[in-house]
């Protein structure tokens, strides 16, 4: 409150942390950012959580880093320099190794933190400038599993209801995600449906916040997700629970899924669920019967072997009981960051172009609007990138607020690849960990509060941010920076927009499903794509997807998912499955987070470990403690946590000084290559 009585101007804006894509009102004064207070919105009616709106002294933290820099390969002493030799250094080291190595030996990563007009540059960069499909985003290691079976079953890879639904579930099916502390307006929103009347199942292996709410709690074992899901499939049939109309009239491959989940029954598969087959059924029983019922879930499924496969079981429970296309129900991926669905959406995706249109599809009409030929070679995504610097085959990577290094499972091995770049160029507020350890370029980045354009949240609502206050010193907007280093390298045209709304317009002119979503309208609405253009200008947009048909199809097919285990698996060594996930007081690589009062609200990660394993370790809560896997080890304060079962272990990996991912194993999803983040055995041994 004194703060905001200091505030001379409010500018409505997006909150940059998670993918609810909360409405704040950001106050300044002397261009600085003093408060946030929440707007009343469809989406947080009023409300922020401790991140939207405290966490905002980041912006101005003595340690922004306000100037270009560069530094030798061998990790010297950075030196400032002026944009004209940052950018001119740059142009010249990809245009080298371009020309040594050939394009796809250059990787560029969007970002979540970036607007959509800024996502949208960077992969056009990639492909127009430097001649590569190398680019790619952090949803590689979160949400693209989700996407991927999103689209493979219902022709669109992305939620399929708004949060304006919630209000009208009658049952809630939470599976792998912790909404109270990752995405806590949709939690509080949940939490007051089931306060109301609306059922509650979670499926998680830890008891969560919204677990102590819930009529069935499923923890089931950390890898078991397909297992769980085909059983709840196999009981839906077995017990007559299908919805027969919906079946009957748009889903296909009925009887080869019957016979598949025979082998699935709750009885067969309980014990390596380690879910009693009476809570199975009973849950199946209570989603199957309650009308409608909606289904969000997180990185508890993704983060897997089987991640994007566990998506597509949870899709088939959707199929089977007809909850999709109608308000209050559906499958609705809560995605981590304010705009990763937006920079996946944009095109930063190795072989999908803006709106995820696929690229051997659609490439003429980008190639008509862009004026050039596009690489015709799906490229490389970020796993892949590493493995190819790792081999001596990628050369360069840029990404911008993105820190790879920190945030990437099986740090060794990723530290053994990024130190065989010879171009690392990091495009960021800090120095974050990727910067230090591997960085030759930096290039200073205007924030949030810093510029205009737009953002796409978790439920495909795309919604303005706007510039409150100046960026410092020399820092600039990412798509200002783009366009300048396209510029250099003789691109100028095709990257001469003059701010993000032409940008946007440009956006709009390649991707059909977003051509009605004008400045004009986004100035006072936020809407939903698919909103494609209409001659009165006042297309609806489209919160519900899937209504009558699947992207165009009438019909969808059951998908029949085999459950195969983990190589990742505990033994006398390792006995503890260790989980990592993220909190309520930070957010990811604690780049933000940690510059501020929330560094205080929770000062370290903690290992959570059940009480009756401590009791057995001889280990009292706080001690520090040794983790190690079988690819690293770290230190850790303990915290005594009944939110975990024996044998089960939890962390976040926010501290940048605590490495967390040095124990984090290099087993990823078999389809999405998304890393396993949810299990890694580990041993534990007081310090
Ligand atoms: Fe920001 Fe997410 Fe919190 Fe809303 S719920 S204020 S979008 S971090």
């Amino acid at each position: 409150a004194p703060a905001a009585a200091t505030v001379t101007q409010w500018t409505r804006s997006t909150c940059v942390y998670c993918g609810v894509g909360c409405q704040m009102d950001v106050g300044s004064r002397d261009g600085k950012v003093v408060a946030v207070r929440p707007a009343e919105h469809p989406v947080n009616h009023g409300h922020l959580c401790v991140k939207g709106r405290y966490a905002f002294e980041y912006n101005h933290a003595p340690d922004r880093v306000t100037t270009p820099m560069l530094r030798d390969g061998d990790g010297g002493a950075w030196r400032a320099v002026s944009w004209h030799e940052a950018l001119d250094h740059a142009a010249a080291t990809l245009r080298r190794i371009r020309d040594q190595h050939g394009a796809d030996a250059i990787g560029v990563l969007g970002s979540a933190r970036a607007t959509n007009e800024e996502n949208y540059l960077a992969q056009k960069f990639a492909r127009m400038v430097i001649g590569t499909n190398n680019v790619d985003c952090c949803a590689r290691v979160c949400h693209t599993p989700s996407a991927r079976a999103l689209k493979a079953m219902l022709g669109t890879g992305a939620a399929t209801n708004a949060f304006d639904d919630i209000e009208q579930a009658r049952c809630f099916l939470l599976c792998g995600c912790n909404p109270t502390e990752n995405h806590p307006i949709v939690g509080a929103r949940i939490k007051q449906a089931v306060l109301k009347g609306a059922a509650l199942i979670v499926v998680d292996p830890r008891r969560t916040e919204l677990a102590e709410y819930a009529q069935i709690h499923l923890a089931v074992r950390p890898g078991a997700n397909v297992l769980l899901f085909n059983a709840m499939a196999a009981a839906i049939i077995e017990e007559g629970l299908l919805d027969q109309h919906f079946v009957a009239q748009r889903v296909d491959g009925l009887e080869e899924f019957t016979a598949f989940s025979r082998a699935y029954a709750p009885e067969a598969v309980s014990g390596q669920c380690g879910v009693a087959a009476a809570d199975i059924r009973a849950a199946a029983r209570l989603y199957a019967s309650s009308e409608p019922a909606m289904c969000f879930h997180g990185l508890g499924m993704t983060e897997h072997t089987q991640g994007t496969e566990g998506v597509m079981a949870l899709i088939n429970l959707a199929l089977l009981t007809g909850n999709l296309g109608r308000a209050g129900s559906g499958i609705n991926p809560l995605r981590g960051q304010n705009n990763v669905q937006g920079s996946a959406q944009m095109g930063c995706e190795p072989a999908t172009l803006t709106g995820s249109q696929p690229l051997a599809q659609a490439r003429a009409r980008f190639e008509a609007v862009w004026g050039g030929a596009l690489p015709a070679t799906d490229g490389l995504d970020l796993m892949q990138m590493l493995d190819g610097a790792a081999a001596g085959k990628v050369k360069a990577l840029w990404a911008f607020g993105y820190d790879v290094y920190m945030s990437m499972a099986n740090q060794h091995a990723s530290e053994l690849a990024m130190r065989q770049l010879e171009c690392v160029i990091v495009q960021d507020l800090f120095l974050n960990e990727t910067a230090r350890a591997f960085g030759t370029v930096f290039f200073p980045a205007a924030s949030v509060f810093e510029r205009d354009g737009t953002f796409m949240n978790s439920d495909r609502r795309v919604q303005r941010v706007r510039q409150a206050v100046p960026p410092p010193g020399d820092a600039r907007p990412d798509w200002w920076i783009i366009q300048q280093l396209a510029q250099r390298m003789g691109h100028a045209q095709g990257f001469s927009f003059d701010g993000p709304q032409a940008v946007w317009n440009e956006v709009r002119a390649v991707w059909p499903a977003g051509a009605g979503l004008s400045y004009r309208r986004l100035e006072t609405e936020s809407l939903h794509w698919p909103c494609p253009q209409r001659d009165d200008d006042a297309h609806p947009g489209t919160p519900i997807l899937h209504g009558d048909s699947f992207a165009g199809a009438t019909r969808a097919r059951l998908a029949q998912i085999p459950y195969v285990a983990t190589p990742e698996q505990c033994d006398r060594e390792y006995p503890f499955a260790l989980m990592t996930g993220r909190g309520l007081y930070h957010f990811n690589a604690g780049t933000m987070t940690y510059r501020g009062g929330n560094a205080q609200l929770q000062a370290s990660d903690l290992l959570d470990m059940a009480p009756a394993d401590a009791a057995r370790l001889g280990l009292a809560d706080g001690v520090r403690v040794r983790v190690r896997s079988r690819y690293g080890e770290v230190e850790l304060p303990l915290r005594i946590s009944p939110r975990v079962k024996p044998g089960e272990l939890f962390t976040t990996f926010h501290r940048p000084d605590l490495h967390v991912n040095r124990l984090t194993s290099p087993y990823r999803d078999r389809l999405a290559h998304t890393p396993e983040y949810k299990v890694t055995a580990v041993c534990v041994a007081p310090v």
